[in-house]
């Protein structure tokens, strides 16, 4: 528990010389700790390490970890795939969902939503790769996905996620270019509101980073190889 604070601190030094690198200012980039596979004791060390903002891939594993931990003020995201049975739970106990990829998924989540609760924020994942196998929007079909997204209550499209295969850094570019693309050709979008880059991992967070990411998932680098 000593190493995740230490590689907290290493990847926060990591995050901070790759923006300086960029020209870009060290606070305009979040770190997202990844825990999926990693015990609830492993999220409570990150987080009397001040880490705050956690990312999980299964939502029956989150939801033992949410319940968990529920005396720590942490906000909890989902980044991996989300089936249409799982939504109501989901809309119910995360704050933001990276893995939106249909117009279905984001119904259901807006009408989900508690009303007692905040928006939920959620990004649009684009398929960079064109990969049949992959998750995430066709770049053919984001700009109706985004024009059907924004006018759905209780949730707020904050912006754009990836994982492109390993050593395809040029996508990092792409998407950044995707976010430009829309910002000026969809008047509603406010650039305020869909702020959201998220890109970058362990092995490729520097160039995510000098590509606008404004938000790095990062789990091995803090926690340790999984299982
Ligand atoms: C597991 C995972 C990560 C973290 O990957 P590391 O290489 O361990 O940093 C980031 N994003 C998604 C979507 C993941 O599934």
């Amino acid at each position: 528990m000593q190493d995740i604070s230490q590689h907290l601190q290493q990847v926060l030094r990591r995050m901070e010389v790759a923006c300086l690198q960029a020209a870009r200012r060290p606070v305009s980039v979040q770190l997202l700790a990844v825990s999926k596979t990693m015990p609830a004791d492993a999220v409570r060390a990150a987080y009397l390490a001040g880490q705050r903002d956690f990312g999980e891939n299964y939502v029956q594993e989150a939801l033992a970890k949410i319940a968990e931990l529920a005396d720590l003020p942490l906000v909890w995201h989902l980044i991996g795939p989300l089936q249409s049975n799982k939504t109501a739970i989901v809309a119910e106990h995360f704050h933001w969902v990276h893995s939106v990829d249909r117009l279905k998924i984001a119904q259901r989540l807006a009408v989900q939503r508690p009303a007692h609760l905040p928006p939920l924020n959620i990004c649009l994942q684009i398929n960079i790769d064109d990969e049949d196998s992959k998750s995430g929007c066709a770049i053919a079909e984001l700009d109706d996905l985004v024009v059907a997204v924004l006018a759905l209550p209780n949730i707020v499209l904050r912006g754009l996620m990836v994982i492109p295969k390993a050593g395809h850094h040029q996508a990092f570019a792409a998407v950044a270019e995707l976010r430009q693309h829309l910002l000026a050709t969809i008047p509603a979008l406010e650039p305020s509101r869909f702020d959201t880059l998220s890109m970058g991992m362990s092995d490729d967070m520097e160039a995510a980073i000098s590509a606008g990411s404004t938000m790095v998932r990062v789990g091995t680098a803090i926690f340790g190889k999984r299982q």
